[in-house]
């Protein structure tokens, strides 16, 4: 048997229900926010995520599916879409089009993890960037929308962290400043954040290593270093959220991994998935439009883990995704009538109703349990004595009411019953 790559999951009829419940209010919250959908391609050229990601990140530097393709280019399967989608922005002038643009998007990421409850190496994001406006009332939106859409899957177990990277000017001095810090206790630290010293200093402060844990237990903090227009920017966020009722905690050490992020850093996590608990992150990007070759336009975006958002409603049982249910079910008791009724779920169909009849030549008996199965509202008996008269049985599954019917004018009298 060949099996699905490590890292992959199937999504069976069964799970479907709950990720279209779930991709319903996903779009459905966003177009009360203006958001309008953007699809961008699976791949993309390596240089969009290396240069619109970072170097210096763990998904550059470890986790991407790169590969050459015949023609001798550098290709990479997307491992998130804030890259790929102001990639797009930039190449169709999106911004001469809308001042303020705000996207949205739903779809597969990649990324070579080590695979674990809540880590996959194919997994879904959602997520949304608004590029051009450098309102803080627009970071406010994207915490708030984020948080709006995990609320009303009826998630209880949150908590939504928040943290100032200020402008680069004052991160600047203050990494300065860290980075006399850790001088200091250079022997206490892992290899990796000896490493990241150099390469991306406030990422030590997302080690998981016990040695620099403590080491970061008393480091200065750039909460502390924010000049007076970063500190008004993050005012005005919190206050918007607590006037949305957004309940927030500010966590200094939220400094998210990617090199472009200003001002808002934003996280919301679950209590109920165990490790992997961020739901969600995001932030502002001032510079990244114009890396990625675009003018010097501001962004502010968010990704969100489905896999993980499921689990955690899973565990919370936090809804129930239901099925809709089968109008009617058609069952053939002449077998001679098998085009019959065919044609006739085909017109049912047409009109608008769900309907299932059998492909498995079943006798009445096991027609009848398969609608039971299915939970059918009606069932619809074809042939027997009452078909030399051209009528056709209709029963009522709940009140087993049955009701003789001309074939002719079926469509109106189903439509009529499954209105009541
Ligand atoms: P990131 O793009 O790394 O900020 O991730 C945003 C969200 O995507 C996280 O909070 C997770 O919910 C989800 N996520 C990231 N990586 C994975 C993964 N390998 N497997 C499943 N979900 C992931």
């Amino acid at each position: 048997m060949i099996k699905a790559v490590t890292g992959t999951n199937d999504i069976l009829p069964a799970e479907i229900l709950r990720w279209n419940y779930l991709e319903e209010i996903v779009k459905k919250t966003f177009a009360q926010f203006n958001y309008k959908e953007i699809r961008t391609p699976i791949f993309e050229l390596t240089q969009v995520f290396a240069r619109g990601i970072g170097e210096a990140t763990d998904i550059v530097s470890k986790e991407m599916y790169t590969f050459i393709d015949r023609s001798g280019d550098s290709l990479t399967l997307r491992p998130e879409l804030t890259a790929s989608v102001v990639r797009a922005f930039v190449e169709h002038s999106l911004d001469k089009k809308q001042g303020l643009n705000k996207l949205f998007y739903f779809g597969p990421m990649f990324r070579q993890e080590r695979p674990q409850a809540g880590r996959f190496r194919q997994f879904h994001q959602f997520g949304a960037e608004a590029l051009g406006s450098h309102d803080a009332l627009v970071d406010a939106e994207m915490i708030i929308i984020a948080y709006d859409i995990i609320a009303k899957l009826g998630l209880k177990n949150l908590e939504v962290k928040i943290n100032s990277l200020g402008v680069p000017n004052s991160r600047k001095n203050y990494k300065n400043v860290l980075r006399s810090y850790l001088n200091e206790h250079l022997d206490n630290l892992s290899e990796e954040s000896l490493k990241r010293l150099e390469t991306n200093i406030l990422r030590v402060f997302d080690s998981k290593d016990e040695r620099d844990k403590s080491v970061m237990k008393s480091a200065p903090l750039l909460l502390d270093y924010l000049d007076s227009e970063s500190i008004e920017h993050f005012e005005k966020v919190k206050s918007a959220l607590q006037r949305a009722n957004v309940p927030y905690q500010v966590d200094a050490a939220l400094v998210r991994g990617l090199d472009y992020y200003t001002h808002t850093t934003f996280e919301v996590v679950s209590g109920s998935v165990g490790s992997q608990s961020a739901l969600c992150g995001g932030g502002r990007y001032n510079g990244l439009v114009k890396e990625l070759g675009g003018p010097d336009l501001p962004g502010v975006g968010f990704a969100a883990g489905v896999e993980r958002i499921l689990l955690a409603c899973e565990n919370e049982k936090s809804f129930e995704a239901e099925e809709e249910r089968i109008d009617v079910f058609i069952i053939t008791i002449d077998k001679t009538l098998q085009s019959l009724s065919f044609q006739t779920a085909l017109s049912l169909r047409r009109s608008g109703l769900i309907i299932e009849t059998d492909y498995l030549s079943r006798s009445v008996k096991a027609q009848m349990r398969e609608a039971n199965k299915l939970n059918a509202k009606f069932v619809l008996f074809i042939g027997g004595d009452e078909f030399a008269n051209d009528e056709v049985v209709l029963k009522n599954m709940a009140t087993s009411e049955q009701k003789n019917i001309n074939k002719e004018n079926l469509v109106e009298i189903i439509n009529k019953l499954r209105e009541n």
